[in-house]
């Protein structure tokens, strides 16, 4: 597997619902879309809702109400993934018949505290009605250049073992769903969080195997809070006033460490930042400490 340099740019956003959009998700919005539209991309907006238990009430209208509110401009239809599920399955169907997947029985009492799959169920043919599936994974390094964070590799068997797909109860896995949609969409570049870094492997592992041309990476710096945690729902992160987006917005290409950009409506501070976008300000980290709202 060899790294592409794709010639068009093609972004996108894609927050999950699980809360309201927070500094983080504001810094990763500006990234991606002055990323995108620096080099005369387009940007594209994707709600990843895939996992219906963990939607939180009200998100969904925050982060709508937020694109709008920091002058961001989507250069196609919103799409949410919760009404794409039938695609997701055709591609598991797909991966079926090439013998890509397998139903697996294992209970989480089962497995343990051993984070690592052993492959337990992957020759036992189990019916895929009411099982999780799973998908192989090789023996091999699997590695990436991030545009900032650099080389980074996994060897998916050794460090995580067949993963799943989709759960018992019919919830369509993270990785997959992203790494169908950045294809359908097509999508050329990823600029999002460094959280997101160690799942990398596995998309680009579930891209090659359904012939998905590869993408070009770039995880930025996470905002952490005064005790030094991301900021998540989990740990109450202040939702982004709307009412202050000037404001915030000029915090987040702070944080980017772009040269200022003057106060003025939400879209013309962000044609500025456009014009003066250079990732090679970005800091080269995984972690920005600092009190973040
Ligand atoms: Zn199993």
């Amino acid at each position: 597997m060899s790294d592409v340099s794709p010639t068009h740019y093609s972004g996108r956003f894609a927050p999950s619902p699980t809360g309201p959009l927070h500094f983080g998700s504001l810094m990763t919005a500006v990234a991606s879309y002055c990323d995108a539209k620096s080099q005369h991309g387009s940007w594209l907006v994707r709600i990843e809702d895939t996992d219906i238990p963990r939607i939180f009430p009200n998100s969904e209208t925050h982060i709508l109400k937020s694109i709008e509110a920091f002058g961001f401009e989507p250069d196609a239809e919103i799409i949410f993934q919760r009404q794409r599920l039938s695609i997701y399955e055709q591609v598991i169907e797909q991966l079926r018949q090439q013998h890509w997947v397998y139903a697996c029985q294992c209970t989480r009492k089962m497995l343990g505290s051993n984070a690592i799959y052993q492959g337990t169920c992957r020759d036992l043919d189990l019916d895929f009605q009411d099982q999780a599936i799973r998908v192989k994974v090789s023996d091999e390094l699997i590695c990436f250049e991030d545009r900032l964070q650099g080389r980074h590799c996994s060897n998916l068997q050794h460090d995580l073992g067949d993963f799943v797909l989709k759960r018992r109860d019919g919830i369509i896995n993270y990785q997959l769903a992203v790494v169908v949609d950045d294809y359908l969409q097509g999508i050329t570049h990823v600029v999002r969080g460094a959280d997101l870094l160690d799942n990398t492997e596995r998309q680009i592992w579930l891209g090659h195997l359904l012939g998905y041309p590869r993408l070009s990476y770039m995880h930025l710096p996470l905002a952490m809070n005064a005790s030094g945690q991301k900021l998540s729902k989990q740990n109450l992160a202040q939702a982004l006033d709307l009412k202050q987006a000037p404001l915030l917005l000029s915090q987040a290409i702070q944080a980017l460490q772009q040269p200022a950009v003057e106060l003025d409506t939400p879209s013309n501070m962000l044609k500025q930042a456009i014009v003066q976008w250079n990732i090679a300000h970005i800091p080269k980290q995984t972690e920005l400490a600092g009190t973040y709202f």
